[in-house]
């Protein structure tokens, strides 16, 4: 990942930088926020802006303020003062993504930056994601299926039940689907995090409950009393045997 530090101090731009480059990534320093304007601004794209908060000629703060103008989004942690509340605030009202307070050890710093470089690949997992479900949509399981009086058709992403048009948002209709095909066994609601939410660090047990409930709502006639998506307690859910 390439990452830009801003930082006038020279002790600790050296120590922000040995730490980032040991975890492997490229790392750029400048002293100054007018020359960090520019290289984020024209240069190639950073995955990461560590910002120093007290710059000469520009402050950090500012720097902040004119990259979320130029809507530049490349997550930004700020370096403030240990007495700098007012900053902290501010920077997170400017757009920051998060700060460290100095001083700060490099696990620190090497955690919250790992931390910030992993959103943008949370995008490209979300974006895996939709490949594999409308993979699996257009392969082996393409074929409409009906049970219960539903009807799901994965090549048009579409529900019906009863006659009716049921709209549903992507994970809804993969849960759906991934339980109707195997109508009768029991999922756990590990199976299920690990089939629906592959890869995402993010989400719970707790989701997938919410997930089921919000399915429910859509599909049944009294969520409360379920016809379709069962709960086997103490294990997980299954779509109702045929
Ligand atoms: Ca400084």
């Amino acid at each position: 990942m390439r990452i830009l530090v801003v930082e006038d101090e020279r002790k600790v731009a050296a120590f922000v930088r040995q730490g980032l480059v040991e975890e492997g990534h490229a790392v750029e320093v400048t002293a100054d926020g007018e020359a960090a304007l520019e290289a984020v601004a024209e240069g190639p794209p950073f995955d990461l802006v560590v910002l120093d908060v007290m710059l000469p000629r520009r402050g950090g703060l500012d720097v902040l303020r004119s990259l979320r103008a130029l809507r530049v989004q490349t997550p930004v942690l700020l370096l403030t003062a240990r007495d700098g509340v007012a900053d902290k605030v501010a920077g997170l009202d400017a757009g920051a993504d998060d700060y460290l307070t100095k001083p700060f050890g490099v696990r620190e710093l090497v955690a919250r930056a790992r931390a910030l470089l992993r959103r943008p690949r949370r995008a490209a997992v979300e974006a895996r994601l939709t490949a594999d479900a409308s993979f699996e949509a257009n392969g082996e399981g393409a074929q409409p299926i009906r049970i219960h009086g539903i009807e799901i058709d994965p090549a048009r992403r579409r529900v019906r039940i009863e006659g009716r048009d049921v709209e549903l948002t992507d994970q809804e209709f993969r849960l759906l689907h991934l339980l109707a095909t195997h109508a009768g066994i029991v999922f756990s609601r590990e199976a299920l995090l690990t089939k629906i939410w592959r890869g995402d660090t993010y989400v719970t047990v707790r989701s997938v409950d919410t997930l089921v409930k919000r399915l429910r709502r859509r599909i049944e006639t009294d969520p409360a009393n379920p016809r379709f998506l069962l709960t086997v307690w103490g294990v997980g859910y299954k779509f109702a045997d045929v």
